[in-house]
């Protein structure tokens, strides 16, 4: 008798528990929000001080990326020729076959530009073999929605704001009477 009313007990709670809010996310109506370090697909960034992309096509990333999804050049810099950018040379043409992408961020982390990062997109499934080669134009579009959702700095200004020297500490003033030797 008293099994049978710990069961019953036991099936009433677990229906109050069950008539709670769900935690049971409604996607793709309501995406899962993403955590700040989630390395979605990567994608190009953007300076907005000069205006134009970060990446000079120096090809560091093609080289190196173990799946050889990437493929760059580049071109003069009319910026650098008009004394508007520092950089020499300039991004021409990128591509990312996304679907060959295995977001492992080795480009990420080789880039001595700040002009790549893993970004938060990763929805972008076709039904296309090739339908998820992003080019320069979408990669940037990619960059720049990602610079804005997480207020990006480029990593080497924050590194050089933090080694940034301390001031030098002032010599102690001598006191009356004292001679310096
Ligand atoms: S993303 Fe960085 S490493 Fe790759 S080509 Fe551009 S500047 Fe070079
Ligand atoms: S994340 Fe890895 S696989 Fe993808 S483009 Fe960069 S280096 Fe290549």
């Amino acid at each position: 008798m008293l099994n049978s009313v710990k069961g019953m007990a036991l099936t009433f709670f677990s229906t109050l528990k069950g008539l709670r809010k769900p935690v049971t996310q409604q996607y793709p109506a309501k995406p899962t929000p993403v955590k700040e370090r989630f390395m979605g697909f990567p994608a190009l960034t953007w300076d907005d001080k000069v205006p134009e992309p970060f990446c000079t096509g120096c090809m560091v990333c093609v080289r190196n990326c173990p799946t050889q999804c990437m493929s760059a050049t580049m071109k003069d810099n009319p910026l650098f020729a008009e004394g508007k950018s520092a950089r020499r040379k300039i991004i021409d043409q990128f591509e990312i076959n996304l679907n060959r992408c295995i977001l492992c961020g080795i480009c990420v982390e080789l880039c001595n530009f700040d002009a790549i990062v893993m970004s938060h997109e990763h929805e972008m499934s076709t039904y296309q073999r090739n339908g998820d080669r992003a080019d320069l134009p979408a990669l940037l579009e990619i960059g720049k929605k990602y610079q804005q959702t997480t207020n990006w700095q480029p990593p080497s200004a924050k590194t050089k704001a933090t080694a940034a020297p301390s001031p030098k500490p002032q010599p102690a003033a001598a006191a009356p009477g004292e001679t310096k030797s």
